[in-house]
């Protein structure tokens, strides 16, 4: 046994070393203790809290096992939020996969726009395409009880853990539809879709470094120019939205012009491309007339 201190101690300093090694750049000290306190957490059930409150505590030897485990898979870099199968969006612990795409915290900002501009008092019929995790359609979920929410997602294995998050969270009201972008729900048309879809671009240098390696390539990568997605979801636009109908699609930091003249070309109007947090142009809304 050994004490949860000595745990961190010798966790940090492991993930020290491989970070050197893969990421020079990005081995910040107060991440990787605050990376080795979530692991052992986890690995002994705890809270992270309690790891704080009581360093001296013993750990028991599967747990400690466990927790050395975790911190091997960190230090070849596997993303954090796949060993502790969690992730936080909009305050939603939501469950995750390699099966999904990591909820980013730029996508909340989507979330945000969709929420402002569709007050609670008027139900209407929202999809969320390619919802992976769930995170999009869940996260409007739990502020918008009355609304009719479809979540969709081509991959059953991401389907299947949208549902888990559906579970979880009680949003009974969310429906999942395996689709491929909108075909199958052809009969019914809709106020508001919401969707990030996979916008990189196929030899993208970004895909072999960090999470992106990681992740599902079909949530990520979008043909040769990262647009294919894209150019799918709004040549069916017309066909799917009500008159007064609402679309936001989060894109690549530089692909705004080209997403605002693919909803252009699709006869869209008011079409506005939003920035994020880092002033990066990050997803483009826009109204069916
Ligand atoms: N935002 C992700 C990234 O570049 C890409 C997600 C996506 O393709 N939808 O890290």
């Amino acid at each position: 046994p050994a004490s949860i201190a000595t745990l961190l101690r010798w966790g940090q300093v492991q993930l020290k070393a491989s970070a050197d090694l893969l990421n020079p750049l990005d081995a910040e000290q107060s991440s990787l203790r605050l990376e080795a306190e979530l692991l052992l957490a986890t690995a002994a059930g705890l809270r992270r809290t309690d790891l704080i409150a009581w360093p001296e505590r013993q750990i028991s030897a599967p747990e400690r096992l466990r927790y050395q485990h975790f911190i091997h898979r960190r230090g070849q870099g596997e993303p954090i939020a796949y060993i502790l199968g969690e992730r936080e969006f909009r305050g939603l612990p939501l469950r995750v996969s390699p099966a999904t795409l990591i909820p980013r915290p730029e996508t909340e900002l989507l979330v945000d726009w969709a929420l402002a501009r569709h007050p609670p008092t008027t139900p209407i019929r929202c999809a969320d395409l390619g919802t992976g995790s769930g995170a999009i359609a869940l996260a409007i979920a739990m502020e918008r009880p009355h609304w009719q929410i479809l979540a969709l997602d081509y991959s059953v294995a991401a389907l299947a853990m949208a549902a888990t998050n559906r579970e979880r969270l009680k949003a009974a009201h969310v429906q999942l539809i395996q689709a491929d972008w909108l075909s199958p729900i052809a009969a019914q048309r809709l106020d508001l879709i919401l969707a990030n879809p996979p916008y990189v671009a196929a030899r993208d240098p970004h895909l072999s470094r960090g999470d992106l390696r990681f992740e599902p390539p079909g949530a990520l990568i979008a043909g040769a120019d990262g647009l294919a997605a894209i150019r799918r979801i709004a040549a069916e636009l017309p066909s799917h939205l009500t008159p007064a109908g609402q679309v936001a699609l989060e894109h690549g930091w530089d692909q705004g012009a080209a997403v605002r003249a693919l909803l252009r070309q699709a006869g869209l109007t008011m079409i506005e491309t939003h920035r994020d947090l880092a002033g990066q142009e990050r997803f483009t809304s826009a109204r069916a007339h």
